[in-house]
């Protein structure tokens, strides 16, 4: 088997007599052990009037097997040591998955294991569990992405799977006289969970030998039997379905053209990829690309080129386009422009570079492979033995055995306009039907012959032209020698006022990467929300800008971005470290060279504007949360306040805002990975030289919370007619001491999974359920949420009130032994060690810009919380969030469909008054 050189741990391939096959990974830098198990089956194997059954099935083997009756037993027993779980049905491929502390693999496997043996599937869980489908079926029902799905089933070859409704709802999965659904999921399970469909990975620091004990004894008895054969017939698009325009209307006010092909499977030369090169010239954004003459022409802003639909038999092979409002009027010039592209591209004469960079950025990182969590990697494996051979299970994605111009020219044959369907997103067209499922109003119609024809003999137009040679390009990325002492931690190596600068070379993952971290603060970005709106169109405008540019850098697998927080700007870069100063040294000069231009502020404010009016059509909860934490944080403004800010500004102000945007400024640099002390002090002379003594530490922003001691309950309902019910009720705490915030922790993990059982098992108040550690600028908080399409607001919010006010009871049922081992897992989750460079570069920047210089607040917050006993946590509960003997202060957000309190409903208002009564700690 091929393996990255960077890749330490064990594998071994074995399959049980069953004919499972099995893949057991020896990994000694975890404390947890992970199992995936995926089965090569999904909707496309529902019965046609049983539409939904396989992910019916997915959910229903969670509860309860003949071993293990109890439906919430496994989720509880997973969440006490530490772990996490999970499970998706796709096409043609379900997966399920867990981790947990690795002293307790056996006993979770054990539980697992019995899903795919003897899962109970009982009549009263068949009833509840239909219930919980309809409402996570509803919770997707404002989903653009879903949406699309929804009218692409409808307009493609009915008799494919792809077709059918994936899934399920109440209607599909309801009980009739001669079909009853408790029945047809056993017969599903026995037909398709079969030993032979399956591949199971099964990752941890258990020796392979251990491991390979634990396959055999647990898994040996899944059914032997021989599988279906599992072969498609039917062409995804008969001829009628190709040559189509079909306008889709989007929730969201987005506009977009999506141009379709269809190609057949290209699974099969996974080995040469030769769709690469084909990705990479059309998706590319460089000078003479599609998109940067689109731009030009102001049609687009945005490309994306080689995504779409795949599977057994199909492969959708997607151009997509986001659309200006010129660009929506002027599709067909856009197509036009796509095609004379294509015309370039022309197999036999063909660059061989453009293969040659795209292989060597796979070499790179495959050879210098970072590690994830044994969870994700168990999982991808899993996925991997369905689509490779055991030799390549590792490698099979980053295989490019070299450019085959047959097979490229034999792809391109398909991107031809007799081949093509275009998606046209955008409100305000003309509909004349509604999709079943999701009720999405579209429209489709031929395209006309002479459009074809027009576009078949396409012929090169001047202003595009195929990318020169990429100058970013590392082939042979070096590890750079130790320095020492070698550090372990990140030291400040210049400190003046208004600059300072950590360093830490760490060369310890041997990966040849790097990340930088600038963190630009300025007071006069958040002294007014005009301000913070203007901050907002900076970042946009000016990374528009750079993008051409610096495409090149992208390309190479250097990714710089820039973004604005509560106190300025941060730029972050990261990925192959040696050209990365090269590429900040262009990045800062273009930042201080910055002009703004009239078509594009106009194009980009109303962009903007447009994106914080959409969020008005996010699901409820997700409103609720972000109306939360605009509130708690009042250089945080919500989208409304935004829009309304920003809507009158003009380009004057703005070019004015701007100019002086890095004229008071502090900073921090964090510079992290595969460098030398000296790349930090050259670092500082560019970053000195920019800003010339233009930084200063009385320029630092320090960001405020909202304080709500005293205030009671603060209630928020909003009218959000056309969105699911919700609740989210929320208790800030007023210490932000590393004790309170185990506590908090604690409590979260304790109160979650009776949470769970109660609101969404047992009541069915929804798919949305849930407890959550919910910080804010470092002040512990607790969140209980709930959205459920049926039961009103105001009734969950009594029933979470009830649940809070009893929750004191889930701390005296708990053993002192469970506890001890709650406390261990939430311990180890917090102790697990960094499994990469990138994770480890984000915990020492946040340490930084938490003013945590020692790094040691997690070490503390690990020594609190094992600290915590059963009664400190039930002293905790009494005083802070139940109501039992005291009033707490907490929020408690509501979203409603209909207007039925007398409150008022003007949010904004509502949000004002409440800044006005509270006053804001630091
Ligand atoms: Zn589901």
């Amino acid at each position: 088997m091929k393996k990255s050189p960077n890749d330490h741990k064990q594998y071994k391939a074995l399959t049980l007599a069953n004919g499972l096959r099995v893949f057991l990974v020896h990994n000694n830098e975890s404390s947890k052990s992970a199992a995936a198990l995926a089965v090569n089956v999904g909707h496309f194997n529902d019965p046609i009037e049983r539409q939904g059954l396989a992910h019916f099935l997915e959910h229903m083997l969670f509860l309860g097997t003949e071993k293990y009756p109890d439906g919430s037993e496994y989720q509880q027993f997973i969440s006490q040591y530490g772990g996490s779980n999970n499970a998706w049905t796709a096409t043609e491929h379900t997966c399920f998955f867990f981790d947990i502390h690795h002293s307790h693999f056996d006993e979770a496997i054990d539980r697992f294991s019995q899903f795919f043996i003897s899962p109970l599937l009982s009549q009263e869980f068949v009833n509840k569990e239909r219930k919980n489908i309809d409402a996570e079926f509803k919770l997707k029902l404002k989903d653009d992405i879903r949406r699309l799905y929804d009218v692409h089933k409808e307009t493609v070859n009915p008799q494919h799977p792809f077709a059918k409704f994936s899934v399920g709802n109440s209607e599909t999965l309801a009980d009739h006289e001669n079909s009853q659904l408790h029945a047809e999921v056993r017969t599903f399970f026995e037909d398709y969970y079969l030993a032979k469909a399956m591949t199971l990975v099964l990752e941890g620091p258990q020796k392979i030998e251990e491991l390979s004990q634990i396959a055999k004894e647990k898994f040996s008895a899944v059914n032997a039997a021989q599988r279906k054969a599992n072969t498609i017939e039917q062409p995804l698009y008969l001829p009628e379905h190709l040559q189509k325009l079909i306008k889709v209307q989007p929730v969201k006010d987005d506009k977009q053209l999506i141009i379709s092909f269809a190609l057949p499977n290209i699974n099969e030369f996974y080995r040469n990829k030769p769709e690469a090169t084909l990705v990479y010239l059309l998706g590319h954004e460089g000078k003479g690309s599609i998109l940067s003459l689109l731009k030009q022409q102001n049609l687009a802003l945005a490309l994306t080129a080689g995504s779409g639909i795949h599977g057994a038999n199909f492969k959708d092979f997607n151009i997509s386009i986001k659309l200006t409002d010129t660009g929506e009027a002027n599709i067909n010039q856009i197509i036009t422009i796509v095609f004379q592209y294509i015309a370039l591209i022309e197999p036999a004469q063909l660059a061989e570079f453009y293969y040659q960079e795209k292989k060597s950025l796979a070499e790179i990182s495959f050879q210098y492979h970072e590690k994830s969590k044994p969870i994700d990697s168990a999982c991808q494996l899993a996925i991997s033995m369905q689509h490779y051979t055991n030799d390549d299970v590792l490698y099979g994605d980053y295989a490019m055995d070299g450019l085959d111009r047959n097979l490229l020219s034999y792809l391109l044959s398909f991107l031809k306009p007799q081949n093509m369907r275009l998606i046209a997103i955008g409100k305000n067209k003309d509909f004349d039907h509604v999709s079943q499922w999701y009720r999405v109003p579209y429209s489709i119609s031929p395209i006309t012959n002479s459009l074809i024809q027009k576009w078949s003999s396409c012929k090169n137009n001047d202003a595009l032209f195929l990318p020169p040679k990429n100058n970013y390009i590392v082939v042979q990325p070096e590890i750079l020698t130790n320095e020492e002492p070698k550090r372990l931690l990140p030291e400040i190596i210049s400190q003046e006022s208004g600059l300072t600068i950590w360093f830490q070379q760490d060369t310890l993952f041997k990966v040849p990467k790097g990340y930088i971290y600038i963190n630009i603060d300025n007071p006069s970005v958040i002294e007014s929300v005009e301000n913070i709106a203007m901050t907002r169109l900076f970042v946009d405008l000016f990374s528009d800008d750079i993008v051409e540019e610096f495409y090149d850098a992208e390309l190479a697998g250097i990714n710089y971005h820039l973004y604005s927080n509560q106190g300025g700007l941060t730029l972050q870069l990261s990925g192959l470290s040696e050209k990365q100063p090269e590429l900040l040294k262009h990045l800062l000069k273009r930042l201080q060279e910055f002009q703004c231009i009239e078509d594009k502020f106009d194009l980009f404010k109303q962009q903007l504007l447009t994106h914080w009016e959409n969020a008005n059509n996010n699901k409820s909860i997700s409103q609720l949360f972000a109306i939360l934490s605009s509130l708690m944080q009042p250089s945080n403004p919500s989208s409304q306040l935004l829009a309304d800010a920003l809507a009158p500004i003009s380009i004057q102000t703005f070019k004015a805002f701007y100019q002086n945007l890095f004229s008071q400024i502090s900073i921090d640099v964090f510079m992290h990975g595969n460098w030398h002390k000296q790349h930090a002090l050259n670092l500082k002379s560019i970053i000195e030289q920019t800003f010339q003594q233009k930084y200063s530490d009385k320029n630092k922003v320090a960001v405020p919370v909202l304080n709500i001691e005293k205030q009671g309950q603060l209630q928020l309902p909003l009218t959000l007619p056309e969105h699911d019910h919700a609740c989210v009720i929320y208790f800030p705490m007023l210490s932000k001491t590393l004790a309170m915030t185990a506590k908090t922790m604690l409590a979260s993990q304790v109160l979650s999974p009776d949470f769970f059982q109660e609101m969404r098992t047992e009541k069915q108040f929804g798919y949305l359920v849930g407890v959550s550690f919910v910080p804010i600028n470092k002040y512990p908080g607790l969140a209980f949420y709930i959205q459920s399409p049926n039961i009103p607001a105001s009734e969950l919010e009594s029933a979470m009130k009830t649940f809070i006010n009893t929750s004191v009871k889930i701390i005296e049922k708990t053993s002192e032994e469970d506890w001890q081992h709650l406390l261990k897992g939430l311990a180890s989750q917090l102790q697990e060690k960094d499994s990469s460079l990138r994770i480890k570069s984000q915990r020492f920047w946040a340490s930084i810009c938490n003013n945590d210089h020692n790094f040691s607040q997690k070490s503390v917050l690990i020594k609190e919380l094992l600290k915590i006993s059963r009664n400190d946590l039930k002293n905790y509960i009494l005083e802070n969030i139940s109501s039992i003997n005291q009033t707490p202060d907490f929020i408690s957000l509501l979203s409603c469909k209909t207007e039925k309190n007398s409150v008022s409903d003007d949010l904004t208002t509502k949000l004002i008054e409440i800044n006005n009564i509270c006053s804001t700690k630091y």
